[in-house]
């Protein structure tokens, strides 16, 4: 590392720190612990970012159930006021959020425009709240007795959100959340906080209350509080499947409602009838974009035999024009959130060897538009990778793209459906029969036909099955409407004195 870097590293170190936002304030809270974040392109730490105790938690839930009776009873059309004009203001001033997203998560220019889009999107949905949330009504279900539904917003909200996506998945939830009238206690992951905290802000500036949305920062403490903490109502999880599982047993134990999405391991099948060049593209885009840190990037391509040749030539053809660099430069591919998390990645490439499988192309030295101390790892792709593999098995994160072979379609299904994962999954086939097959037979969550990454669009929900998701609710969507109101049945009787006034018998079905 050079002299400069050096100096920069403490310099910046000792000049920010991230802080809490509680009670619509910056708040530094009682604990003095704090972690790094970095700036993954130059592999330097550039600030602080606070650790929540368990009572600076306990501050911002407080914050939140204050907040709570006037958010609940404000009307539902001065709470999508607040949502449109902050639709509004990350539509203008998105270029902002970029540039955090890139310097704290490395992601280059276009993918952190990406993410915000799709972030974007939820917004819009929550704009369109009341359609989601009408309740229903059945007139007369016995002589002048009426019964209907309504839906009202569980309370204090917790959402806890992983490092890959450190806008988007908190605009997955807080929009709902906040539109349907709770309150929120938001903890974003500690590698890459600062998103959050802005959103925070921009929501406040669109004219939201002071304490319907607080952001903590922290790692398992924080969590651990809001987990236990009585007054939570729910909590909303994104991250790796290990602690999904934890936040699900422990939550729903607390008597929790819990929506918990973990891991992932996507495949994506290409049979001999696909347009190779249109799977070559996709793979790579569905592999590398984001440097592979996607809960829905492909990472195993099962690829039938008759074809596996031509079509890993046509990958590897494609990533030798992929350039890795700083995201602010205009390059493809960034570099990973850190240096353990970069050196996990590269480590698979000697478990791959020693397992037999190929190693076409190796990105542990890539040529690189950007600061030597980075935290590059260059695309990197993986023929003939045994299913026993380590490479095939664990979810990697990272910009590594496996080849499994397999002799046709039963064996490429059977493949998919016996993986512990169902985020997502794709099929390449120019077979209508096939495609349809796939789609009934496939035990995933998310599947895409001639489309890599499925991510369905805000009004359809976002979810897996099997380990990656713990628990039946779904993201944003209609099942997020769900999942941030409580339904409640009430049965009505009115005095009509043309029918001789108001009988308080029970009701008769006549
Ligand atoms: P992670 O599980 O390490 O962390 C997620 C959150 O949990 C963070 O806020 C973190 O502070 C907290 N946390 C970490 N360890 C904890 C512990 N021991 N106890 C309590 N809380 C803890 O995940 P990550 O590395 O930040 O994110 C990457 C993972 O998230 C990948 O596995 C990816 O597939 C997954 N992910 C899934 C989806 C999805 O929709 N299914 C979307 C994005 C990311």
């Amino acid at each position: 590392m050079s002299q400069t870097l050096t100096e920069n590293q403490t310099s910046a170190a000792t000049t920010t720190t991230v802080e809490h936002w509680i009670d619509g304030a910056s708040a530094s809270g009682a604990s003095d612990r704090t972690g790094p974040v970095y700036n993954p392109a130059q592999g330097v730490e550039t600030k602080r970012v606070r650790f929540a105790s368990t009572e600076d938690v306990d501050l911002a839930v407080q914050a939140a159930a204050r907040a709570f009776p006037a958010w609940r009873d404000t009307s539902i059309a001065k709470r999508q006021q607040v949502m449109f004009r902050f639709r509004e203001l990350l539509n203008a001033r998105s270029g902002e959020l970029a540039d955090i997203l890139t310097s704290e998560h490395g992601k280059v220019t276009s993918d952190a425009a990406g993410e915000i889009a799709r972030g974007l999107e939820v917004v819009e949905l929550a704009c369109a709240m009341p359609g989601y949330t009408k309740g229903e009504y059945s007139e007369n279900v016995s002589t002048g007795i009426d019964v209907y539904t309504t839906r009202q917003p569980v309370g204090v909200v917790g959402i806890i959100s992983p490092f890959n996506f450190p806008a988007m998945v908190p605009l997955w939830f807080f929009p709902l959340a906040i539109a349907t009238g709770n309150t929120v206690v938001l903890k974003p992951s500690e590698k890459d906080p600062s998103a959050s905290v802005w959103l925070a802000k921009l929501m406040q500036e669109a004219g939201l209350p002071d304490g319907v949305l607080n952001v903590v920062h922290g790692d398992k403490v924080a969590v651990d509080a809001l987990l236990h903490h009585p007054t939570v109502r729910s909590i909303s999880f994104v991250g790796s499947t290990p602690i999904a599982q934890y936040i699900y047993s422990t939550a729903t134990a607390n008597g929790k409602r819990v929506q918990a999405l973990g891991g992932a391991k996507n495949h994506m099948l290409v049979l001999p009838d696909a347009d190779l060049d249109l799977a070559a593209d996709a793979a790579v885009n569905a592999g590398f974009g984001s440097a592979g840190e996607r809960c829905m990037a492909i990472s195993a391509v099962v690829a039938v035999d008759s074809v596996a040749d031509e079509l890993v030539d046509k990958i590897a053809e494609r990533m030798s024009r992929l350039t890795t660099g700083d995201g602010t430069r205009g390059c493809d591919m960034g570099p990973l959130i850190t240096r353990e998390h970069r050196d996990k990645v590269a480590g698979y490439l000697d478990v791959a060897a020693s397992d037999g499988a190929t190693v076409v192309v190796d990105g542990r030295d890539p040529e690189v538009d950007g600061e030597p101390d980075g935290f590059w790892l260059g695309p990197t792709l993986v023929d003939k990778v045994p299913t026993s593999s380590a490479v095939y098995r664990d979810e990697i994160f990272g910009p590594v793209l496996s080849i499994v072979r397999v002799d046709g379609y039963e064996d490429g299904l059977d493949l998919i459906n016996s993986s512990r994962y169902g985020n997502g999954t794709a099929i390449f086939t120019n077979d209508g029969g096939a495609a349809r097959r796939f789609q009934r037979e496939v035990t995933v969550g998310m599947v895409g036909i001639n489309v890599p990454i499925p991510v369905p669009v805000a009004y359809h929900s976002f979810g897996g099955w099997k380990d990656s998701l713990f628990g039946d609710a779904k993201a944003y969507g209609p099942r997020g409407f769900d999942f941030f109101t409580q339904e409640k049945a009430i049965t009505s009787r009115w005095l009509d004195p043309s029918h001789g006034g108001l009988n308080l018998g029970f009701p008769q079905h006549d």
